[in-house]
């Protein structure tokens, strides 16, 4: 997915927190970096040149892609390649 993309669908979550309760990171460790609502904010915060903040980076290399979330998510974001999109633009400087 290129950046512009994953920008744009980021930008469609609706902040409805429906993907937190099915999100293995997010039920361990209860903190919204660790979920994703709070992948797709640091996703962007990525995207915008932000790869250097520690919250980023490990919201967003901590995801395990198992897409539980894209399963319950009512506007059908693809959330696994947003966070991948972003990893690629902390990475590669995409
Ligand atoms: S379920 Fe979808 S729309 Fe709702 S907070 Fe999660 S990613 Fe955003
Ligand atoms: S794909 Fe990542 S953000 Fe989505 S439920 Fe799995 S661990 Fe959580």
């Amino acid at each position: 997915m290129r950046p512009e993309e994953a920008r744009a669908e980021a930008g469609r979550c609706a902040r409805c927190g429906f993907c937190e309760a099915v999100c293995p990171t997010y039920n361990a460790v209860r903190a919204r970096h660790y979920g994703p609502r709070g992948r797709l904010a640091m996703a962007l915060m990525a995207l915008d040149g932000m790869a250097h903040d520690r919250y980023v980076v490990e919201s967003l290399a901590t995801c395990l892609r198992c897409r539980a979330c894209e399963l319950v998510c009512p506007a059908s974001i693809r959330i696994v390649d947003v966070i991948a999109a972003a990893r690629s633009a902390i990475y590669e400087g995409a």
